[in-house]
């Protein structure tokens, strides 16, 4: 651990001019994922810092943090608000009419008898989409008024937490697909649903890219000293962590708000003194955690292959189909794109992320050279961010489900299989949020 805490600079590449004054306060940050204590650099706006040791962002600066995020976030209410009021798609199949909206998908699946899986796409799509960005307004929007409302910390940690279940994108190329495969069976329109959930999407990814929750965080932190009852600092027990002032071994980082502090040196674990999480130095039981959780993927990935997860009835023919039977089918309809996609989120996805996640643990338990624990810490970023994406199959599923039920002329229905394709995408995720890749510097420290 010497080598790994010794004092180090994080690099920071600048758009802005050399002349430009910084718009952050230099900090001590100890890397979320190769545990490298470092001396952040005040930063211009526009500049973003890197771990010297492993490339994983630390703190990308904005001129005015709170504002724009603020602004993109109200928009999303707006554009979801039009999303979930009118109709994501119209079909027409020999003169008779039918719309689905967003809430249709989940009211299929479960009227299939599949309520979890039901359950799962109005989480993901209906639930969490609006409830973070309702969050994100009432930290940016709170922290503007005079008199802030209570929790603005606790909401912020519970945005933050929700916000990789908000799956809007993923559902709009699953809708892709759907109109895509729907092309053979009748006649499709997308609704304006779609397009405002298009610019739900795009709004989204802008607010992400322009929010810097370290601000965030130091406006909290900021409000709560000049009015203390409203925020979760008295709330802070008496064994707080005491913010770190230079980079030493021991450091411990927020798993919440990335703050670095001293370890306390009591018997209790220590709690951050900006958001209240406990402070530990690795993710506790990580390996055993994330052995389990990619064991019980896999396990639940033999029968989400095996069991069919979608039947098609035209004209009174068709069978129910496998995953890689409805690739099979798309590489027969010539839509070799449409193949591409589904193979990719729905085999390709999830056995690399299985895999990945058992190469991470092997690197725990076996030493491994820099150069390898950089390419290692890159996959699991990789990983990270793939995960939902397995998610396409699951929701182009929902929407044909729900858009295609005409008697004899087309009908779709989703079957169990599709149930044991999400609890492997679930748990893969799960199995991804609960890996520490420190622990793989830390054994080639050892
Ligand atoms: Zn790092
Ligand atoms: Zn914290």
């Amino acid at each position: 651990m010497q080598a790994a805490d010794r004092l180090q600079d994080a690099p920071a590449r600048s758009p802005a001019s050399s002349g430009a004054t910084g718009c952050t306060a230099p900090a001590v940050r100890s890397c979320r994922e190769c545990g490298q204590a470092q001396r952040l650099p005040a930063l211009t706006p526009g500049a973003a810092a890197h771990c010297r040791r492993c490339g994983a962002l630390l703190r990308h600066a904005w001129a005015d943090p709170l504002a724009l995020p603020l602004a993109l976030n109200l928009a999303c209410l707006v554009l979801f608000a039009a999303g979930a009021s009118t109709a994501l798609a119209v079909v027409d199949a020999e003169g008779r009419r039918r719309a689905a909206g967003l809430f249709s998908g989940p009211a299929a699946l479960a009227q299939n008898g599949l309520w979890e899986l039901g359950a799962l796409v109005f989480a993901t799509t209906v639930a969490v989409p609006p409830s973070v960005a309702s969050l994100t307004v009432y930290v940016l929007g709170g922290l503007r008024l005079r008199r802030p409302p209570p929790g603005l910390a606790w909401a912020f940690r519970l945005r933050n937490r929700l916000r990789p279940w908000s799956m809007i994108e993923v559902f709009l190329v699953g809708c892709f697909v759907a109109f895509a495969k729907l092309g053979a069976l009748v006649h499709t329109e997308p609704g304006p649903a779609f397009f405002a959930l298009f610019g739900f999407m795009v709004a989204t990814i802008a607010a992400d890219v322009v929010l810097d929750p370290q601000a965030v965080w130091e406006a909290i932190a900021r409000r709560a000293g000049a009015n203390a009852s409203h925020f979760a600092a008295p709330g802070v027990p008496k064994e707080a962590a005491r913010p770190a002032r230079s980079p030493g071994p021991g450091l411990l980082c927020c798993p919440a708000c990335d703050l670095t502090c001293e370890a306390p040196g009591g018997p209790l674990p220590g709690r951050c003194p900006r958001c209240a999480a406990v402070l530990h130095r690795r993710k506790p039981d990580s390996v055993a955690r994330t052995a389990a959780l990619a064991l019980a993927a896999l396990v639940f990935y033999v029968p989400a292959n095996a069991f069919p997860v979608l039947t098609v009835i035209r004209l009174e023919r068709g069978s129910p189909s496998t995953i890689l039977g409805g690739v099979w089918e798309l590489l027969a309809a010539r839509q070799w794109f449409l193949a591409l996609i589904v193979f990719g989120a729905s085999v390709a996805v999830p056995v690399l992320k299985i895999l990945g996640l058992g190469a991470m643990l092997a690197s725990v338990l076996r030493r491994q050279p820099a150069h390898c624990l950089r390419h290692a810490t890159a996959l699991y970023r990789v990983i990270s961010a793939i995960g939902r994406w397995s998610m396409i199959d699951i929701f182009m599923e929902a929407l044909l489900s729900a858009l295609v039920q005409f008697g004899g002329i087309a009908t779709v229905t989703t079957d169990p299989g599709a149930l044991a394709f999400a609890a492997t995408v679930v748990l893969t995720i799960l199995a991804a949020e609960s890996f520490d890749p420190r622990l793989m510097w830390d054994a080639a420290a050892r």
